[in-house]
């Protein structure tokens, strides 16, 4: 069995303060939770990322990194490499997000070759893929992602290294869902497609995105092939955040 992923994405958002308090509470419930169903990652933006590792240093709430180059090192201003984040104590780190695809033109062979990086340094890339309004629309929401997927997962993925996030372009940060079924066909039609590209795709989590909150939580979650959430806003709060991870 699939144990689910519980992932809060910060985005640009939280100071150092608001980032440490939020973390202190999630750890909090984390660590007194008993036998906890669910693992439980969060992803600060960059400059929190030390601070909060520092302060979730050997306990179960881990530290992802929201993006990083596709190079080890070198002349890259502004840039923040794989090893870097691994350094730090991250586990995991995001690549492909909607909003690195359009505000940074990112391609799928871009996104392929930070999720190689993150490979190489031994920690769990986050491949998220995701149709816009326009190609749900028009009827190419299925090929779109499985486009993507194979554009996007580098050779020498598995289980152990790699998570999709099925993000729908539309429902981030808006409100709008999919229906449950239409959540539930593009899940599986994701797992299929990961046969001939990941080992043992059965063993693959694959996360959904998108307006994920407590009072929607528990039905998405229950789904088929829907083995945890990818949550933006939502992460931001203790008690939202907390509420999701139980409706597993
Ligand atoms: P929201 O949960 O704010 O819709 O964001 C989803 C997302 O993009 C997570 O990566």
């Amino acid at each position: 069995a699939r144990r689910k992923l519980i992932a809060g994405n910060w985005k640009m958002n939280c100071l150092r303060a608001e980032g440490l308090a939020l973390v202190g509470e999630l750890s909090r419930r984390l660590e007194s939770a008993k036998d906890p169903v669910f693992d439980m990652l969060v992803c600060p933006p960059a400059t929190l990322v030390a601070p909060v590792a520092d302060a979730l240093k050997g306990g179960k709430l881990a530290v992802g990194g929201q993006d990083c180059h596709a190079k080890e090192k070198g002349a890259h201003t502004g840039d923040v490499s794989a090893p870097m984040l691994k350094d730090l104590g991250c586990t995991a780190v995001i690549v492909g997000h909607s909003e690195r695809r359009q505000d940074h033109g990112e391609t799928d062979a871009v996104v392929k070759a930070k999720a190689t990086a993150v490979h190489v340094a031994h920690m769990t890339a986050i491949i998220c893929v995701g149709e816009t309004e326009a190609e749900r629309d028009a009827g190419k929401a299925e090929d779109v992602v499985a486009g993507q997927l194979r554009g996007s997962i580098p050779q020498g993925s598995s289980a152990a290294n790699t998570v999709i996030a099925y993000e729908p372009v539309w429902a981030i940060g808006t409100g709008r869902t999919p229906t449950n079924d239409d959540i539930a066909a593009m899940h599986a039609m994701i797992r299929r497609t990961l046969d001939g590209l990941v080992a043992h795709p059965e063993s693959v989590r694959i996360l959904y995105g998108g307006s994920v909150k407590p009072s929607n939580a528990v039905e998405i979650m229950a789904l088929a092939d829907v083995d945890g959430a990818l949550v933006g806003g939502a992460s931001l709060k203790a008690d939202d955040f907390w509420a999701i991870a139980e409706s597993c």
